[in-house]
């Protein structure tokens, strides 16, 4: 599927997903989401197979992506996946990459220095590799021209001089280093807490339990609305089986309780839900389905040619 990007309207905003990588995690179903039975995975294995899970290898499938915003004249890129040349000892899956991501960016007419705002909406491996790039030996801003919107609660918690344990142990080696340090140093970095309004279509607000500042930016345009909710909702079982969480979430009864909430309120409110990692579709609507949801409709997107 190799095209310039898949693109939809939200009511006066644009949303166009970027690519850095699709495929195996390297992880079976079993070690990803230890909360869940394996025959959870063959009960839906009809719509889980083949975008989310490989049932021949029982390997999880997943995106790295961004979605890019377009709101009120400006370029709003949330998340930034792995991004390159990055020494990751304690996760191979993700060290050294090298990935054709601005490529992709460009395709979708937006270089680098066009991005104002960037969303890190936790601070995980995958979602703040593209903060930086390399320059010679230096780690600087791959959005010179950005603010980068970063929870606060996650500065602090991933700062290694804050000593903090992680359910990651050492997994997140380097990352605030090569990742966040730089941008914080070139004060490009705006640490916000609670919620902050972006603009009349955006605001974020803390959406804590994958991490201590795991944070959702909510869309209301025009009377469509959007949840993009990070890795709140890793995989699509998690829609069927809300009190699934990753081997990733640091508290396991607010990830489920901030899930159950912001599904529930995504089915009431009509809001199209986009998870950081989805494959396949990307987004989805959702309803209830007693105390637990289902898929309504993937999103439509349409190709940009
Ligand atoms: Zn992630």
């Amino acid at each position: 599927m190799e095209h310039k990007g898949e693109q939809i309207a939200l009511g006066e905003v644009t949303v166009t997903r970027i690519k850095e990588f699709y495929g195996s995690v390297e992880m079976s179903p079993d070690e990803f989401f230890p909360d869940s039975p394996h025959s959870s995975w063959d009960e839906h294995r009809g719509w889980l197979a083949p975008d989310f899970w490989n049932p021949d290898t029982d390997r999880c499938q997943s995106a790295i992506q961004s979605w890019l915003l377009r709101s009120e004249g400006r370029t709003i890129l949330v998340d930034t996946g792995v991004g390159n040349h990055k020494d990751r000892p304690y996760a191979p899956v993700w060290s050294r990459r090298d990935t054709s991501y601005l490529d992709n960016l460009a395709a979708a007419g937006v270089r680098p220095e066009d991005i104002d705002i960037v969303i890190n909406t936790h601070l995980h491996i995958d979602h703040v590799g593209w903060n930086t790039r390399l320059d010679g030996r230096t780690w600087v801003p791959t959005f010179p021209n950005a603010t980068y919107l970063m929870p606060r609660r996650d500065f602090e918690f991933w700062d290694p001089a804050n000593g903090n344990e992680s359910v990651l142990g050492r997994g997140n080696q380097n990352v605030f280093e090569d990742s966040v340090t730089p941008v914080h140093q070139a004060g490009l970095a705006r640490l916000w807490e609670g919620s902050y309004r972006i603009d009349k279509n955006l605001r974020l607000e803390l959406a804590a339990g994958h991490t201590p500042g795991s944070s959702v930016l909510v869309l209301e345009s025009g009377g469509d609305r959007a949840l993009f909710v990070g890795d709140l909702v890793h995989t699509a079982l998690q829609i069927a089986e809300p009190d699934t969480n990753s081997c990733f979430c640091e508290d396991p009864a607010e990830a489920r309780a901030t899930r159950h909430k912001l599904l529930g309120q995504a089915a009431e409110t009509n809001a199209l839900v986009f998870p950081a990692h989805f494959p396949g579709q990307g987004a989805a609507e959702v309803e209830r389905d007693g105390s637990k949801f289902a898929i309504k409709e993937w999103a439509a997107f349409s190709r940009i040619s």
